[in-house]
């Protein structure tokens, strides 16, 4: 059965905690958009093999890899959540990454907060954008590839500029090519 994991990846930092309450919030975005159960799971998955200690940032190809190696069901789709910042090495910062087809995604709340651009606090704006960016992630693993629709969820966004313009959900195009995989693993959208 295809369900969706939330898994906090990370122990928290002065700062830079993750609140199981923003998973909770995120895991509702997250069954409303796919129309699957959403999950979270309370025990973290450590990360410090993933640090670079030179970038002081974390390889989120490693922390996918390690995601991988999760218990749970074949078709069930895991998304680390983390409050680490995240890079690729061609790449300055990812604000996520996605296995395309695969099981696992991670994303990162640390360049979606207002704070790390000088600026104050927006809980609501920090929830938003980290929905945006883990329903992109989680729809990659689904197949789902970027979207020239710069309103549509899939669109590419490497700022949060980009990310507050587009929208939360998928444009009529992408949630068809949703809807095929799902039908292909056996199971069709909720009415
Ligand atoms: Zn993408
Ligand atoms: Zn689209």
């Amino acid at each position: 059965m295809t369900e969706l994991h939330l898994i906090p990846v990370g122990r928290d930092r002065g700062g830079e905690e993750l609140r199981l309450d923003q998973l909770d919030v995120l895991a509702a975005a997250l069954a409303r958009v796919f129309h699957l159960s959403c999950h979270v799971r309370p025990e973290p998955l450590e990360a410090d093999f993933a640090l670079d200690p030179v970038r002081g940032q974390y390889h989120s190809t490693a922390i996918l890899r390690a995601l991988a190696e999760v218990e749970g069901g074949e078709q069930t789709r895991l998304l680390g959540v983390t409050a680490h910042d995240l890079y690729i090495p061609v790449l300055t910062f990812v604000f996520g990454e996605a296995q395309l087809g695969g099981r696992c995604a991670v994303v990162s709340l640390h360049r979606l907060r207002e704070e790390f651009y000088g600026l104050p606090p927006d809980a609501q704006r920090l929830q938003e954008r980290l929905a945006k960016e883990a329903i992109h992630e989680l729809a990659h693993t689904f197949g789902l590839r970027h979207c020239d629709d710069w309103r549509c969820v899939m669109a590419s966004s490497h700022s949060v500029e980009r990310l507050d313009l587009k929208g939360v959900e998928f444009c009529l195009g992408c949630c068809q090519v949703y809807e095929r995989a799902l039908a292909s693993q056996g199971l069709s959208l909720r009415a």
